[in-house]
């Protein structure tokens, strides 16, 4: 997978792909500001906070990832995961599906494209407490679904994460309230499965 290098021993705050309003509704400009401006940044200042010293500095973030423990985990965890999530989404799109090598791969492994959105959005809405739901692939391409609570990633299970549905209530709580299954279901318009399909392809 691409790696994320610090920047002068520090990591940066990604750059949204889409306007703020891009992403209504499935997403507000308000709950983005709030989660792209505030949430994630916090988790990017408390793992540079963390950096000095640690013994990791100067290494990918994926990397700190594997390596750290504790709340500098924590928060490396929650960098790397909500750099995947913003960078998965595009303005709404009608009839919103992936092609090729990557929908032969949905295919085979959950039957069909419904078929995977209803295992995903059951994986995010079962999910107790606040996490993340995944689309994975092992080291031989093939997919998987996972669960992973809190600030987990599927790399520290040694698979490459392509796609995520952030399940804490800060990612919907403002648009959807306690409507998590509404929320999921709306991400679908605004995956961009050229994105995805680059991971996968990687
Ligand atoms: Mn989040």
């Amino acid at each position: 997978m691409k790696q994320t290098l610090p920047v002068d021993g520090k990591f940066e705050l990604m750059a949204l792909p889409y306007a703020p309003e891009a992403l209504t509704p499935a997403i507000s400009a308000e709950t983005l500001g709030f989660h792209h401006g505030k949430h994630l940044l916090t988790y990017v200042n408390n793992l540079n906070a963390a950096l000095p010293g640690s013994g990791l500095e100067g290494l990918p973030l994926e990397e700190v990832v594997l390596k750290a423990q504790g709340g500098m985990l924590n928060n490396a965890g929650q960098t790397l995961n909500h750099n995947l999530y913003f960078g998965q989404f595009t303005a709404p799109k009608a009839d919103n599906a992936p092609s090729g090598r990557l929908a032969s791969a949905i295919d085979e492994a959950f039957g069909s494209f419904d078929a995977f959105k209803e295992a995903f959005v059951k994986a995010g809405a079962t999910l107790f407490g606040s996490g993340w739901a995944w689309l994975s692939a092992d080291a031989e391409g093939k997919l998987v679904i996972t669960q992973e609570p809190n600030a987990a990633n599927p790399v520290q299970r040694g698979l490459r994460p392509l796609l995520t549905m952030d399940v804490w209530e800060h990612a919907y709580y403002l648009d959807y309230q306690n409507r998590r299954p509404d929320h999921l279901a709306a991400l679908w318009q605004i995956i961009d499965w050229d994105v995805v399909a680059e991971r996968y392809e990687d």
